[in-house]
């Protein structure tokens, strides 16, 4: 049983200020549980709290004037209340009521402020503050002990899986998740514990306990921590944990919050290995807590609604966090990835990113900083737009299944997507990748012109499969690469800057090449089957092909019987801003289109579309199935983006911001002698890096700082090209006018900080 609370009214607190303390002061009653407390403004506003305890509580008390009369000797004396002692020096002064009943009374100096949970400014800086400010306290305490603080405590972290009894009292929508946090902290917690550090703890810094200053709406500053009163030899990480439980409540993104309240706290007292990585455990201990010690009073007073009230935040973070896998650290990600993930998968940055949130043309990490991203060409109507996730949500919730039973999305979606395409090509395969979307082109190819042999460019990617890699020069020519195949024959890549033919009559030059080619193989009886090319060359380094090119090498390659193939896996979809599909922009006339990448902003959805006599010849009796291909989610999720690119009108959306965009790269092209070249259709773009615009030198490293300084400033972008010198420009195409502007201004301090002004 808790002792009774005083009962004494401000006039007697007044008296006993004044007796016992030498202080004259008028009392205003606060809030308490076990003690009366009563706030006195004395002479020149002077303010004090004093406190009036019942006399059974003492051995807390002593506790609580120790570690305050501790603190006052260590640095946190500038952030913990400060004693006022009695008139004969004393911490603790015993009085007397007129009824004879014996009180124990202290008074502490009141700190300015506010409680941080009536502080209306924003408070987003202030977790820092909280963090750095435990952490000190924790290590001041470090050299403090008292009898009172080994007590046993139902607020002890440690031992919260002593409270499970309770787990029936909890509200049955709550209960699941509350069993299941018990169940990790026995699991994982529980047989780490005697490795956790152990320490004299505030224990509980919540957000009454944290006072703040407010200095305007947007910037408050941390004044103190106060009541002692829950304090506790514990694990010393719970600590932390406790004041991550309370930050994070009906936050936004809570796990944000809980890592600016950590690196505030490591600052001053860095974290154990073992104590970091059970920390996002140890949070949800504590909600479990919460939420069994409301239970366990609902249990006294079960009508109680604001108890119901009171449990909704913890009950509702719990949740998330239960259903969120914690996010692990920067270096423990990488350490995972290098175990459990094929270790030719590479990282963006020298730093590698975290990115946890994506909105239009932005992507946020987990500190909340903000990127523009440039370099994105599958989220094309923009990151997670809402119409597209929308569309996808509805159609998961009501049926997920396969293209072998009649369904509306399907249907509706080849006869839009065929809609967007030249009449000749109406028939449609829906599959996953664009991969998959190439090796099925191949396929077609072979069926229809019965021939393997095939013309590619030097330096295109088209996939991963090894019919793919084995016909990519930018794969199979590369490190770890094994040549072309021997069916493949390689073309000169059309490249106007650096290719083999450079002036006004590349073009023709290019397709004089694609003749050769073709007549080459025919005098020695290989005829080729297929010519396939990008539309613009993506992995190449943002090629744009010479005019006259594309459509001359499908003409040339049509006239030898063969099948041409455009890979739009990058570039489709509105993107070049003048037509739908680059191989328009570029006067090509293809008889099989792969698309990819944007088709499903994201969603793994990719397609062929060739023509009614090229699918006949594929029908050979062998069924052609696709577990995922055209499964209505996909189907829902490629029609919404459809709807988007029409309805927000992206793609001359696309036309403008990409003149906007090279405008702005070509007036940098005069003050910057890096650049060697600017080039781009729509937001399709690319910056070629020299070191002498003479020679044409490639400048690889100088583009790799650039990118990484952009990332500095916010911008993400990457390098590809057979020199990794090109810049690729390739953003979501919801990027605005002003995007553009800030863009241009960060390449121009970027590229005056990596190559210097000329
Ligand atoms: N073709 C081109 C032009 C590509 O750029 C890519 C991917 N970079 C692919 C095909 C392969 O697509 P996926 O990665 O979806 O298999």
């Amino acid at each position: 049983m808790r002792p009774t609370k005083p009962d004494i009214d401000a006039a007697t607190a007044e008296a006993w200020a004044k007796d016992a303390y030498g202080i004259q002061a008028q009392a205003t009653p606060l809030p308490g549980e076990v003690d009366r407390n009563f706030y006195l403004c004395g002479a020149g506003n002077h303010r004090y709290v004093f406190k009036i305890s019942p006399i059974g509580v003492l051995p807390e008390i002593e506790g609580q004037i120790a570690v305050l009369t501790h603190l006052e000797t260590t640095d946190v004396r500038d952030i913990t209340p400060r004693i006022v002692r009695g008139i004969h020096g004393e911490e603790l002064v015993e009085v007397e009521s007129s009824t004879g009943d014996r009180f124990l009374t202290r008074i502490t100096e009141f700190f300015e402020g506010v409680e941080l949970a009536q502080c209306s400014a924003d408070t987003t800086n202030l977790w820092h503050q909280l963090g750095t400010a435990l952490g000190r306290l924790d290590v001041a305490l470090q050299t403090f002990d008292h009898p009172s603080t080994r007590r046993h405590s139902v607020w002890d972290l440690a031992r919260v899986l002593e409270l499970e009894p309770l787990l029936d009292a909890v509200a049955p929508e709550h209960r699941p998740f509350v069993k299941t946090g018990l169940d990790r902290f026995r699991e994982r917690v529980l047989p780490h514990l005697d490795q956790l550090r152990r320490s004299v703890i505030h224990n509980d810094a919540n957000d009454y306990n944290v006072l703040v200053h407010e200095s305007g709406p947007n910037d408050a500053e941390l004044a103190g921590i106060i009541d002692f009163g829950d304090m506790l030899h514990t694990i010393t990480v719970a600590e932390l944990a406790i004041a991550c439980a309370y930050s994070m409540l009906d936050r936004s993104d809570p796990w944000l919050v809980a890592s600016r309240l950590t690196e505030g706290y490591e600052i001053q007292n860095a974290l154990t290995p073992v104590e970091r990585g059970l920390l996002p455990d140890l949070i949800v201990g504590r909600l479990c807590n919460s939420l069994l010690m409301s239970a366990q009073a609902r249990l006294a007073s079960p009508d109680d609604e604001y108890l119901t009230i009171s449990e909704r935040p913890a009950a509702a973070l719990l949740k998330r966090l239960i259903m969120n896998p914690h996010p692990r650290s920067t270096d423990d990600i990488l350490a995972i990835r290098h175990r459990h993930l094929g270790r030719n998968l590479s990282v963006s940055y020298r730093e590698p990113l975290k990115i946890v949130r994506g909105e239009g043309a932005c992507l946020f990490d987990h500190q909340g900083n903000r990127f523009l991203d440039l370099v994105n060409n599958v989220c094309h109507v923009g990151h997670c737009h809402p119409r597209v996730v929308e569309a996808g949500q509805r159609q998961m919730e009501m049926l997920n299944t396969n293209s072998r039973y009649l369904h509306d999305a399907l249907t509706e979606y080849v006869v839009r997507l065929t809609a967007a395409m030249p009449d000749r090509l109406s028939v449609c395969f829906l599959v996953c990748t664009g991969t998959e979307a190439n090796d099925l082109a191949l396929r077609l190819a072979r069926a229809h012109s019965r021939r393997r042999e095939i013309l590619v460019l030097d330096h295109a990617y088209h996939g991963h499969s090894p019919s793919l890699v084995e016909i990519s020069a930018y794969k199979c020519e590369g490190p770890g690469g094994e040549g072309l195949a021997e069916h493949a024959n390689k073309l000169p890549c059309p490249d106007v800057y650096r290719g083999k033919y450079r002036g006004p009559d590349a073009g023709t030059d290019y397709v004089a090449e694609v003749q050769s080619a073709i007549e080459r193989l025919r005098s020695s009886g290989r005829t080729p089957g297929a010519f396939m090319a990008e539309s613009l060359l993506g992995c190449g380094g943002q090629i744009i092909l010479p005019n006259g090119f594309l459509g001359g090498a499908h003409a040339a390659m049509r006239e030898a019987g063969g099948v041409c193939i455009a890979d739009e896996v990058q570039v489709g979809f509105g993107r070049v801003g003048t037509h739908m599909w680059a191989f328009e922009s570029m006067g090509g006339t293809p008889d099989i289109v792969t698309m990819g990448k944007p088709i499903g902003n994201g969603h793994p959805l990719a397609a062929v579309v060739t023509t009614p006599e090229i699918a006949a010849s594929f029908d050979t009796g062998m069924e052609y199935f696709n577990t995922f291909g055209g499964n209505p989610v996909s189907c829902a999720i490629g029609l919404a983006v459809l709807d988007v690119i029409e309805t927000e009108d992206l793609q001359s959306h696309a036309l403008a911001m990409g003149e906007r965009m090279k405008r702005g790269l070509d007036e940098l092209t005069d003050r910057h002698e890096l650049i060697g070249d600017v080039r781009g259709q729509g937001l399709f773009l690319g910056v070629e890096l020299v070191s002498d615009r003479e020679s044409r030198h490639p400048a690889g490293h100088e583009a790799d700082e650039t990118v990484e300084h952009m990332k500095t400033l916010g911008f993400l972008l990457s390098t590809d090209g057979p020199d990794h010198n090109v810049i690729k420009i390739k953003p979501p195409l919801v990027l605005t006018a002003e995007d553009v502007d800030a863009t241009i201004q960060a390449f121009d301090e970027s590229l005056s900080l990596v190559g210097g002004e000329r």
